[in-house]
């Protein structure tokens, strides 16, 4: 696998194709924004230009995009990904998405002769720079052992969860259930400590020796050094609260902190913070509204 096409160069995107520049991929790059294609073309990426032109003759193509509808937009029509990725190419889907586009794109492309893996990430830009995300993959096991060189050069590892590329959605957006829940509960925690006198240094202090985590560790210290630079859009909190519901209510199972967590954000959105930083948005909005 040499010639690549990356999709999405956003906070994320633009990092993990970084990576592959390192590692000696040649890479062609699409973005709908067309100047964030620069710092990447000076290193060396060809610019595409369609997403049709990233697939074309390709041996895989990266998809690192915002949501479900972006994907759909550059996957299909004319100038989509689909008829234009070769017969025994692979598409890496690795944006956080619903198990229902992870689904019908991977019937899409067995239908053209190519392969769907799922590969969504935990990490955050840093981690995307600095080849420290995590990646969890699902698909065809021989897929995927193809891709793993690839999926190595941008990550520090990756886990194989079965056949199925909607395993790969679905635990991706457990997981951010997961730390989303561990954000609120320490919102609301820090917002009543703060008002009962005790100090941050005082709550990461019992955080650190009573929660062995690093979720727990790295916003816990954030909230407390009140460090709001924008790590994860509340938007995109919303975004994955949304699909976990959607697919808890589809597997018969409730979810109750996906459904508080996701009501904390549309509070928090209605005080303007949709592109502001998650967690600090979300502890700005409840030390507001707790006056
Ligand atoms: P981002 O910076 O907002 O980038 C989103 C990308 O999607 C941009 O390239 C954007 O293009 C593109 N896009 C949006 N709508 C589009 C459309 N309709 N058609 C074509 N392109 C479209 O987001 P990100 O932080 O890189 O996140 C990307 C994905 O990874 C998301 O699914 C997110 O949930 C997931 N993720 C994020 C993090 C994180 O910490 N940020 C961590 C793990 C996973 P433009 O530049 O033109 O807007």
């Amino acid at each position: 696998m040499k010639t690549i096409g990356f999709l999405g160069l956003g906070v994320m995107g633009s990092g993990m194709a970084g990576n592959l520049l390192a590692a000696g991929y040649a890479l062609r790059v699409w973005n709908r924004t067309a100047a964030k294609a620069e710092p990447l073309v000076a290193q060396g990426a060809r610019r595409a230009a369609t997403p049709a032109d990233a697939a074309a003759g390709a041996d895989a193509v990266i998809t690192m995009l915002a949501d479900d509808a972006a994907l759909r937009e550059v996957s299909y029509g004319a100038e989509g990904l689909l008829d234009a990725l070769p017969r025994g190419s692979l598409h890496l889907s690795m944006s956080t998405v619903s198990a229902a586009v992870t689904a019908e794109l991977a019937l899409a492309h067995r239908q053209r002769g190519s392969g769907l893996l799922a590969v969504p990430v935990f990490g955050s830009k840093e981690a995307a720079m600095g080849k420290k995300i995590w990646a969890i993959a699902a698909g065809d096991p021989q897929a995927f052992q193809r891709a793993r060189p690839l999926i190595e050069a941008m990550s520090r590892g990756v886990a194989f969860l079965g056949e199925d590329p909607c395993l790969a959605a679905g635990m991706k957006l457990i997981g951010n259930l997961l730390i989303s829940s561990a954000i609120a509960a320490m919102v609301q925690a820090f917002t009543l400590a703060g008002r009962l006198g005790l100090t941050a240094e005082q709550m990461m202090e019992v955080i650190h020796h009573v929660f062995d985590s690093i979720v727990y560790e790295r916003y816990g210290r954030r909230l407390v050094a009140r460090d709001f630079s924008v790590h994860f859009p509340l938007k995109l909190m919303l975004k994955d609260m949304s699909l976990a519901l959607e697919l808890g209510a589809a597997a018969g199972v409730p979810l109750p902190h996906a459904a508080m967590v996701r009501e904390m954000v549309v509070a928090a959105m209605g005080r303007g913070c949709a592109d502001k930083d998650a967690a600090g948005s979300l502890l700005e909005t409840w030390e507001a509204i707790s006056k």
